[in-house]
């Protein structure tokens, strides 16, 4: 693709953006320069997309360009750091102006939300795929990092669980019988998930440990449990499940969803007993939203799932991932 490369560079990608004080240079040469500023600590994180895996052949480029944002930024938030650059590397069969300018409209409108600049990338011929590689500042020393959960951390979950599932589901079954406006609302989780910037540094200081729900809860709080040798105590009654799930799907779809399907995006925290108090004030001036589903443990690993306060046994909630 050498001889159009600039020409889609220039006309989709090397385009006006707010001047941001850090960076030295962005597009055009060799490599983007950034100043790093004091007492800052450089996130970086990078994720594929690649059709027929991440995404359906025939997806909308708007849609695609919001997902690879969204997905990358959540990243940036599990880590409570501040997004600022991406490099953007795009690989397409061929060149579709069309397509292109719906791509690159909706990716510079979703940058410019998130005031975060696009400083580079690469372009070249191939089955479709979407790198976006992102760098973010987190303010301090204090790091929010998935192997320093600690016995009695209390668990919790910004916004709600399953979702993004349900709006896949319903992308799946056209004629699944639901109230229009709650089928298109339950589309629009799954399509524009929202990563939760401002709630991942809100909790940076005194959360212990994070991430964020790409893979589903079992799996994504299993990372933390790994990484930080403990187990949880989850109780599936304080599962965030909105009722628009509640009142439109069974019961074990809905504990299915939140628990193994992911895409949702949210962020999975936990918050020693003696910074709760911190949290709650967080909560009073409405900088988070999150809900209390569970305890680390060191007496088990795993997980150990209750249903009013009663063990279940893992297995009976089949799992059923859509996928
Ligand atoms: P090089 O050959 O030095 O890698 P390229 O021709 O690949 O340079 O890219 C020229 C400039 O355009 C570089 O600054 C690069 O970061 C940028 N660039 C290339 N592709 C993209 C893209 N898809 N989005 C944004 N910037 C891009
Ligand atoms: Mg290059």
């Amino acid at each position: 693709m050498k001889y159009n490369e600039f020409e889609i560079i220039s006309n989709f990608f090397n385009k006006f953006q707010k001047k941001e004080k850090n960076l030295i240079k962005g597009i055009g040469d060799d490599c983007a320069l950034v100043k790093m500023p004091k007492n800052s600590i450089l996130a970086i994180s990078t994720d594929t997309l690649v059709e027929g895996t991440h995404f359906f052949k025939n997806i909308d480029p708007k849609h695609l360009a919001y997902k690879t944002i969204a997905v990358n930024l959540s990243d940036l938030a599990a880590m409570g750091a501040l997004p600022k650059w991406v490099i953007l590397s795009i690989t397409m069969p061929k060149l579709n102006f069309q397509w292109l300018k719906r791509f690159s409209d909706n990716f510079f409108k979703v940058l410019n939300q998130y005031q975060v600049t696009l400083i580079g990338g690469d372009t070249n011929r191939g089955s479709l795929s979407i790198t976006l590689s992102t760098y973010g500042l987190i303010k301090g020393k204090k790091t929010l990092l998935r192997e320093h959960a600690k016995e009695g951390d209390l668990i919790y979950i910004t916004g709600s669980l399953g979702e993004s599932a349900a709006g896949f589901f319903l992308l799946q079954k056209k004629n699944y019988i639901i109230n229009i406006k709650t089928r298109n609302f339950l589309i629009h989780k799954h399509l524009h998930p929202t990563p939760r910037v401002a709630e991942g540094i809100t909790i940076k200081n005194f959360a212990n440990s994070a991430i964020d729900i790409s893979d589903g809860l079992i799996s994504d709080l299993g990372h933390i449990l790994e990484s930080s040798q403990c187990g949880a105590n989850i109780e599936l009654n304080q599962l965030p499940i909105s009722k628009k799930l509640i009142n439109n799907f069974t019961q074990n779809n809905c504990f299915n969803w939140a628990l193994h399907f992911g895409e949702d995006y949210e962020l999975c925290f936990t918050v020693a007993k003696k910074n709760i108090k911190q949290l709650k004030l967080a909560i009073k001036k409405s900088l988070i939203k999150c809900k209390h589903i569970g305890y680390i443990t060191t007496k088990q690993k795993g997980f150990n799932l209750t249903k009013n306060n009663k063990k279940i046994d893992f297995k009976k909630i089949g799992f059923n991932h859509f996928n």
